[in-house]
């Protein structure tokens, strides 16, 4: 029995999907200890829009170790947290015409998002906050009550308070709306659900099957918040940093959220960082009324600042973005296409495209033998009906177009008609 059977706890999961021993990685790929080499669509599960170890970002790194620069900073002042700032305010903000403050929240996704229901709550001296169908915000508290998955959610073993959920853009079925509905539960004061203080939402569901928002939809929920007075959070922490193509999925939406959550991609090189960017006058915080110790992660920092200004300085790695993903969005067409008696269907935003396979079962099947073939990819929806495309958006246009044919192959193979009759041992009927 191996040392993680014995020792590490039951609710570790991507080591029992992808059960070898990795210890290297580069670029589009990952290597197993016996130097196999697997092309990555996983990406630290949206973490590495930039590869594995880049080597811009590891360059800045290991200058910034070797001079000895503050590792722990908590949240103090450092020459690491300023350049970040301020590469921040200069490639990110002052272009697009934002005016945010930027709240670091403690290491990881759900920091940011449980940061962001606090505010919310307290500006608006509300509780309720209303998530989405197949929303998923991270695992701690406040941000698991915004889950809608359940097996999630019975990890808790508490009540999981103070969220409604309203049926996200499709959720009811093509052509749809469900603003009708949604409008008439927050403005209708006998619906039961209290006004919110505020909206969480996902402009594409990561986690929840790859479910794409219509840009109609975006603005008319932004129209109703703003009506009554209801605050907009975009957790972007999986499908911003570039991964629909801008560096915020909400650019070319028309959206101006009151607060927007980062984190995964936002270090670059797979490090620990996560932010909430408020708008001004949200920033009702007193100082260190909201805290946590590893707020300041000086190395993280340095590479994101580095990310920003190496890959957004101008809008030619969008544009790279997006010609990549028509790439693969038309590969993945194809599949479609050539097998149309299973009634696969494609959907997506820039380099986050799934693949519906309409049941659980074939897509962990297909999981299991892109695995076996070199390609690490995750399923995920209510059933892992969908399995999820997340490649660097680094990543060379033939590491794409192998990765897809591997899923290919593995499908054929698995939905193949048995070859020709086995003849029989007995011999042929007279
Ligand atoms: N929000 C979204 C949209 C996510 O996809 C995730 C993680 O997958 C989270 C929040 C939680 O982030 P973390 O796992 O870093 O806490």
């Amino acid at each position: 029995m191996s040392i993680f059977e014995r020792k590490e706890s039951n609710v570790r999961s991507y080591s029992r999907a992808y059960p070898v021993m990795f210890n290297k990685a580069k670029g589009d790929f990952i290597y197993d200890e016996d130097g196999r080499a697997y092309i990555d669509f996983l990406a630290g599960a949206g973490s590495l829009n930039y590869g594995h170890n880049n080597p811009v970002l590891k360059k800045k790194a290991l200058e910034y170790l070797s001079g000895d620069g503050l590792i722990m900073g908590l949240d103090m002042m450092t020459h690491a947290k300023r350049d970040f700032l301020e590469t921040m305010e200069e490639c990110l903000l002052r272009p697009r015409k934002m005016n945010y403050k930027v709240q670091f929240t403690g290491p990881t996704g759900t920091n940011a998002v449980e940061a962001a229901l606090k505010l919310a709550r307290k500006v608006k001296q509300r509780t309720n906050i209303v998530s989405f169908t197949n929303g998923f915000h991270g695992n701690t508290g406040g941000s698991l009550a915004a889950t809608a998955n359940t097996f999630f959610r019975g990890g808790m073993g508490t009540p999981l308070p103070n969220v409604s959920f309203m049926p996200y853009d499709g959720f009811l079925g093509d052509g749809e709306d469900t603003l009708p509905y949604i409008r008439k539960y927050l403005s209708n004061g006998h619906s039961g659900v209290d006004t919110p203080a505020a909206v969480l939402l996902e402009t594409v569901q990561g986690e929840g099957g790859v479910n794409v928002a219509g840009k109609a939809w975006l603005q008319g929920l932004q129209a109703i918040c703003r009506e009554l007075d209801i605050l907009l959070i975009i957790d972007d922490i999986q499908v911003g940093c570039g991964r629909t193509g801008r560096f915020f999925s909400f650019e070319e939406m028309g959206l101006s959220p009151d607060i927007v959550l980062l984190s995964k991609s936002l270090s670059g090189l797979g490090l620990p960082l996560a932010v909430a960017l408020l708008k001004p006058e949200l920033d009702e915080w007193l100082p260190g009324e909201h805290n946590g110790t590893f707020r300041g992660n000086s190395l993280a920092f340095v590479t994101a600042a580095t990310a920003l200004r190496h890959y957004w300085k101008d809008g030619a790695f969008s544009d790279e973005i997006q010609a990549k993903a028509e790439v693969l969005i038309g590969l993945l067409d194809g599949i479609c296409e050539r097998n149309s008696e299973l009634g696969i269907t494609r959907r997506g935003r820039g380099l986050i495209q799934g693949l519906d396979f309409g049941t659980g079962e074939l897509s962990a099947q297909l999981k299991r033998a892109c695995f076996k073939r070199g390609l690490i990819v995750e399923n995920c929806g209510h059933d892992d009906e969908v399995i999820k495309f997340l490649p660097p958006l680094t990543v060379s246009l033939d590491n794409l177009s192998q990765g897809v044919a591997i899923v290919e192959e593995c499908l054929e193979e698995i939905t193949a008609e048995p070859v020709g009759a086995v003849p029989s041992p007995f011999g042929a009927m007279e």
